[in-house]
């Protein structure tokens, strides 16, 4: 297939200064829970982005030096030799698919508590560190802002040592160089504070420095936020920000461009559509001549086509669309459109670098993966056998499994008890704001409907006899689970026993299924993520009064590290949910519920005519087990091997049950050593860099 003329300008190559990217897809700095502690990891990640067609692919932030450490947050760091070593497998291998390498230098200021390095953090003032620690900052004076200047430099030098194309001066994101830029953080009365000349002034030194250090023969991009403080959604505060970009306009060679709210600029598709930074930036390309990247969740090319010719960006920028699918400009380019797996935009991605551990992707579960377990997100092994798979459910589980299965050339039979496939997506996507979570369903059925080695049986309930009548070789069991009604949970470790009339009880499940309570309802959170929140703003929609108890502090607990707390706890309060934060439910007689404050233990009753419980999930695993007498026992048409995969094994996020059925189909005939199923990245100065990383 051959690409559509209309997507040719996104294929132009694109000069930044002293190199050319060839293409316009970059994908800008993001995180991994990689960097300095799994170089091996991120370096075939970073490679895979660039075999897909990414033609700029950067780091995640890289510190420059130890008195910028982020840990337990992951950074990834050009502070040495072994550094240089380290970054160098990165680029070698985007250097190795014709794209250019960059390196974001960092250094973290008033966030830094430098809890691995024990560095005594310095900030434009002596001020509370920002990200909760108990510690305060030495505020710069002459000689600190002159060694930040020679670490920069050096670090610099560094990343061209280690093959780095494009070195940034990093603006933005409340790190330190934002705090100079900022009127509200800079209180400086000396030439870095004060007027607006001087507030810009290290920033400046840094990018002419950085030019004077590396500039021959290496881009020198600057990060930048198009507005000073965030106002109502859509409406930027430019504040200063104009004049800024103004004075510096022709400064750096290439701008990377966002915004002061994280919460928006990386929003989850609840609360944040495609292309939501436009109304912030638009301006920054009238003021520079120099080549313009931002981000957007972009993931249809005729909306990239519409940002570059309308004269907003000069290249696409992306993490989450790279991340979800590493190879979109290849199939851009490759006129494969509707093979495209679409980002959803529900920010487990991110999660890797809140958690520290390596990053994970929802749509793409190869993500994280391309080194350890050798998982290409295009690619995979034929199939070992003739065998027949039978896959029972039709979930994110079931449905990767049958893609990937079909992929490899397996003959698959697909059977869903319901007419939609999609299983819990296709429920979940009808709730307030999570359309998009549908992708996870429609890229599948899609690559399926392609695949004529893959049978789907719609409306079809399997139970013992009919899977036994099938004779497949291998069955995959995954039909998912169900909300419990009984409040067992992490509160409640045994069912509640007094909880009321049972018409008056709720479920997720109910509640998506169009079974709403009517009067007053208690939605009870006992799972912290963002089901008890969309379900309270489903119902209020609908009109009814909500009192929203977790046992938790914070609604939501778990969503901050999908950075949508904030935006649900803000929606609720807009909504008018009553929100009772650190209480459990005890009982529900029908018409008043005790609850119990966690710390002190006082009761109180509440009025309330209904309970919808989101505490806990039961597998639905009743085929898997009745099928193992059948098997044991040798029946006719039982099958060689069974498993269960994905919530009917352990009821998780979606992500989990698209890396099962993924997992599932990847080793199935395949070698895999159950006792040591995967490659432990380690790094130490003295071990041999090995060039090829991809080596297995
Ligand atoms: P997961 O997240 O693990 O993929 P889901 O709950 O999303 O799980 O999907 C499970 C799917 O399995 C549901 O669509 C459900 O209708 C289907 N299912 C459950 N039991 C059976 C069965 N006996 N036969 C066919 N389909 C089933
Ligand atoms: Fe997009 Fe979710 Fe994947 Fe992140 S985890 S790239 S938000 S689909």
């Amino acid at each position: 297939m051959t690409r559509d003329p209309r997507y040719d300008i996104l294929f132009e190559p694109v000069k930044i200064g002293p190199v050319t990217a060839r293409n316009r897809f970059y994908q800008v700095p993001h995180c991994t829970g990689l960097g300095w502690l799994r170089p091996r990891m991120v370096a075939a990640l970073r490679g895979m982005k660039a075999e897909g067609g990414w033609g700029v692919v950067c780091t995640e932030y890289c510190s420059i030096h130890p008195s910028s450490d982020d840990l337990p947050y992951v950074s990834t760091s050009l502070w040495d030799d072994g550094d240089i070593k380290a970054n160098g497998l990165m680029t070698e291998q985007v250097h190795a698919h014709g794209s250019l390498a960059g390196a974001e230098l960092w250094y973290g200021g008033g966030s830094s508590a430098n809890l691995y390095s024990r560095e005594t953090a310095m900030a434009i003032d002596s001020r509370p560190n920002t990200a909760g620690n108990p510690y305060q900052t030495r505020a710069m004076d002459k000689s600190d802002i002159r060694d930040l200047r020679r670490w920069h430099r050096k670090a610099a030098l560094r990343a061209r040592q280690a093959g780095f194309d494009i070195v940034y001066v990093y603006a933005t994101h409340g790190y330190l160089l934002s705090s100079f830029l900022s009127p509200h953080h800079n209180r400086r009365t000396d030439e870095y504070g004060g007027s607006l000349e001087n507030r810009v002034r290290l920033v400046r030194e840094l990018i002419e420095e950085t030019k004077d250090a590396v500039g021959e023969t290496c881009a020198v991009a600057v990060r930048f936020s198009a507005d000073e403080k965030i106002g109502e959604d859509g409406e930027p505060v430019q504040g200063e920000r104009r004049d800024m970009l103004e004075m510096l306009a022709e400064l750096p060679d290439l701008w990377d461009i966002n915004i002061s709210d994280y919460s928006l600029e990386m929003g989850v598709s609840r609360f944040v559509k495609e292309g939501a930074l436009e109304p912030y930036m638009a301006f920054v390309k009238s003021v520079t001549t120099k080549p313009v990247v931002s981000v957007g969740r972009f993931t249809s090319p005729d909306t990239m086509v519409s940002q570059v010719t309308r004269g907003i960006v000069d290249f696409i920028g992306a993490a989450r669309p790279s991340i979800a699918d590493p190879f979109l400009p290849k199939k851009i380019e490759e006129g494969r459109i509707e093979e495209i797996r679409e980002c959803i935009g529900c920010n487990i991605c991110y999660v890797g670098d809140g958690k520290s551990v390596p990053i994970r992707c929802t749509q793409n579960p190869t993500m994280g993966e391309e080194w350890r377990r050798g998982w290409h997100p295009e690619k995979i092994e034929p199939k070992g056998s003739d065998s027949k798979v039978l896959i029972v459910g039709a979930g994110p589980a079931g449905l990767e499994a049958a893609r990937a299965l079909g992929e490899r050339g397996y003959r698959v039979m697909l059977a869903e008890t319901a007419r939609e496939l999609g299983g819990r997506v296709t429920r979940e996507a009808a709730l307030p704001g999570l359309a998009e979570w549908a992708r996870v369903r429609d890229y599948r059925v899609q690559r399926l409907e392609s695949m004529g080695n893959v049978e789907i049986f719609r409306q079809s309930k399997l139970g013992v006899d009919d899977v036994l009548a099938v004779a497949a070789e291998h069955v995959v069991i995954a039909t998912g689970a169900s909300w419990r009604a009984d409040g067992f949970g992490r509160y409640h470790t045994n069912p509640m026993t007094d909880l009321g009339p049972a018409e008056q009880v709720f479920t997720p499940d109910d509640v998506m299924a169009g079974r709403l309570p009517g009067g007053r309802a208690i939605v009870f959170d006992d799972d912290h993520y963002y089901m008890a929140c969309v379900l309270a703003e489903r119902l209020r929609m609908d009109g009814v009064p909500i009192t929203l108890i977790t046992t938790e502090d914070r609604i939501a607990a778990w969503a901050e590290y999908t950075v949508e707390r904030a935006r649900s706890q803000k929606r609720l309060m807009e909504l008018d949910v009553e929100i009772v934060t650190a209480h459990g439910l005890e009982s529900f007689d029908g018409g008043k519920a005790l609850i119990r404050c966690i710390y002190t233990g006082r009761e109180r009753r509440i009025n309330a005519d209904a309970v919808v419980m989101v505490t806990a999930r039961t597998p639905n695993d009743a085929l898997f087990h009745a099928l193992g007498k059948p098997i044991e026992d040798g029946a006719e048409g039982a099958p060689r091997t069974i498993a269960r995969i994905g919530d009917c094994e352990a009821p998780a996020i979606i992500a989990a049950a698209v890396f099962a059925g993924h997992r599932y189909a990847r080793e199935l005939d395949a070698c895999v050593d159950g006792d040591n199923p995967l490659r432990r990245d380690r790094w130490s100065e003295t071990e041999t860099v090995q060039a090829n990383t991809n080596e297995h």
